[in-house]
Formats: structure tokens, C-alpha cells, sequence
């Protein structure tokens, strides 16, 4: 086993390399049914946001997938109608009565909102200062947005949570983070479930360590130090992607996993959003 399971943030905090995205997620039972599974598989960690209207279905999940709430790391995010001082401190507590938790583990300005991110950053200091959220980061912020906060901030954001998979590699973010200490999150990692799952290359590289083309990709993932939060509702898939810890890639098909980039997007780009 590679005990590399856990980034440690930059605030001292322990975050799971590996979490469940609920994206898209709307219906509660099918929801509680992931969240068991993917407990029962392993993850420790679970990805929402308000926007995704199904945190109150992930609180219940949470109280009884038979793991403590100790043990587990829960993520949101403020979204963008929300931004603003007063605003987001409001959109964390109705966030917080819908999960029924009383601290969260990281919270995330969901998108760069222009003039309004920086207050919205503000709200989080301030969360963060008085105890309600262990570790607070971004989402889809690119290198000039983060140099834009951190001429104001005085927290650095804990994470970036960004679209990154092998046809997004996201390179130069992904230094300038690290230099700065700010771990990158991977969102839709098999990009929507898309092109790279039939990959002629990851098919091979995957059946090379008896794996699939999805899991090479998720392995790539800890290797590049990413944390990464693939979505499933289907058992048997939610438990493939887990089993991501035994076995290693080589630096060649690391490199040339690395050479499918065309920083080419899926979601939106974080500089022209219309939402
Ligand atoms: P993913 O890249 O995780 O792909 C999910 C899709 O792939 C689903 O259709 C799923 O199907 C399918 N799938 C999952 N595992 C496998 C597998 N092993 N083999 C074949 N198919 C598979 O996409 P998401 O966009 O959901 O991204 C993951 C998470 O990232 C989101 O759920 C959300 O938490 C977060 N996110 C954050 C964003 C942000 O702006 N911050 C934006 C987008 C996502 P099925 O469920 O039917 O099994």
C-alpha cells in the first residue's frame, strides 16, 4: 500500500487525497447510497456545494454511513449570487443548517466573482478565525486571480479546486500553487466520464498494473500531489476509484500521460462565466 493518503494543507490540516464528488447528485436516496458506498470503500472525504441542493441529503448521509464525523472531510462552497461580506456569512450558516454540522472542513468561494471575491474572502477569514471551518480555499481561480487575493489576504488559501485532467493539465497553476503552498484539487478529473475513459493510451497504461483507464488516470492524479474527487453513484465504479493506492505509474507513463494536454475545458473557463 502507498500511504500517501492524505495532503497535509498548508494551515497544518489533514485533507484525503481522494474524495467524492456529488455533482449533479439531486436525488437524496441515491445520494446516501454513494456516500455509504464510497465510506465502505475507503474515502474519508465528500465534495458538495450549495449550488448542488443536496447538502442537507449529504448531512444525513454523513450521521449515518457508521463512520465518525471525525474521521470524515467535508467540503462546500459559497456560490456566486452569494458573494459579498455579509452575504456569504449568511449563505455558511443556511450551508451549515442544511449539512447539520456545527465545523466544516474546507469551504470554497465557488467561482472568482469579479468585484465581489475579494469581500467574499474576507467572510471566510472570518469563519475560519472564529472556529467554524477548519481550512478555507477557491475554486476555479487561475494564477491572476490568486496573485490579485493574496495582495489582500491574510489567510492563503488552503486549496484551489480546478478542472484538471490529462487534456487539462493545468502546469504553470499547478507551479505557481505549489510555490505558494496552495494544494490543487482536481474537479471532473475523468472528464465527465468522457473521452478518456476509452482512451487507446490509458486503456494500455491502466492494463499494464491490471487497472483501467480510469483509474490511471486517478493514479496519475496522486502522483502529480493533486487531491482528486471523481463523481460516481454506481458501487462497483465508486469502489474502482478508490483502489487507486496499490500500485505506482512509471515517470514514462506519468510523461506521457502529461503529453495528452490541449487545455482543453469541459466546464467553463474562470474567466468568461456567465452564471
Ligand atoms: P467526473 O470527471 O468525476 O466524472 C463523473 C462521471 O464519470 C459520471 O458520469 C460517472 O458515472 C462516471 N464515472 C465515474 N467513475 C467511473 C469509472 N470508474 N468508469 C466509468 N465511468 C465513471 O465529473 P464531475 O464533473 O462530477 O467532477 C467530479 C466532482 O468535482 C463533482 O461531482 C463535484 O463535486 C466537483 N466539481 C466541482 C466544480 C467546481 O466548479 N468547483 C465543477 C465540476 C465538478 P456514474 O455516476 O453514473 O457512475
Amino acid at each position: 500500500m502507498i500511504s500517501n493518503t492524505f495532503t497535509i494543507l498548508n494551515n497544518g490540516v489533514e485533507m484525503p487525497r481522494l474524495g467524492l464528488g456529488v455533482w449533479k447528485v439531486t436525488d437524496d436516496k441515491v445520494l446516501i447510497d454513494a456516500v455509504h458506498a464510497a465510506v465502505k470503500a475507503g474515502y474519508r472525504s465528500i465534495d458538495t456545494a450549495a449550488i448542488y441542493g443536496n447538502e442537507a441529503a449529504v448531512g444525513e448521509a454523513i450521521r449515518t454511513c457508521g463512520v465518525g464525523r471525525g474521521e470524515l472531510f467535508v467540503t462546500s462552497k459559497v456560490w456566486n449570487s452569494e458573494q459579498g461580506y455579509d452575504s456569504t456569512l449568511r449563505a455558511f450558516e443556511t450551508s451549515m443548517d442544511k449539512l447539520g454540522l456545527e465545523v466544516l472542513d474546507l469551504y470554497l468561494i465557488h467561482w472568482p466573482v469579479k468585484g465581489k471575491y475579494k469581500d467574499t474572502w474576507r467572510a471566510l477569514e472570518k469563519l475560519y478565525a472564529d472556529g467554524r471551518v477548519r481550512a478555507i480555499g477557491v475554486s476555479n481561480f487561475h494564477v491572476h486571480h490568486l496573485e490579485d487575493l493574496l495582495q489582500d489576504a491574510k489567510v492563503v488559501p488552503a486549496v484551489d479546486q480546478v478542472e484538471l485532467h490529462p487534456r487539462l493539465t493545468q502546469q504553470p497553476l499547478r507551479e505557481y500553487a505549489q510555490a505558494k503552498g496552495i494544494q490543487i484539487e482536481a474537479w471532473s478529473p475523468l472528464m465527465q466520464g468522457g473521452e478518456l475513459l476509452d482512451h487507446p493510451l490509458l486503456a494500455k497504461i491502466g492494463a499494464a498494473h491490471g487497472k483501467s483507464a480510469a483509474q490511471a488516470i486517478l493514479r496519475w492524479d496522486i502522483q502529480h500531489g493533486l487531491v482528486t474527487i471523481p463523481k460516481s453513484v454506481t458501487p462497483s465504479r465508486i469502489e474502482a476509484n478508490a483502489a487507486i493506492f496499490d500500485f505506482e505509474l512509471t515517470p514514462e507513463e506519468m510523461a506521457s500521460i502529461d503529453a495528452l494536454n490541449e487545455n482543453r475545458r469541459v466546464g467553463a473557463d474562470p474567466d468568461n462565466f456567465n452564471f
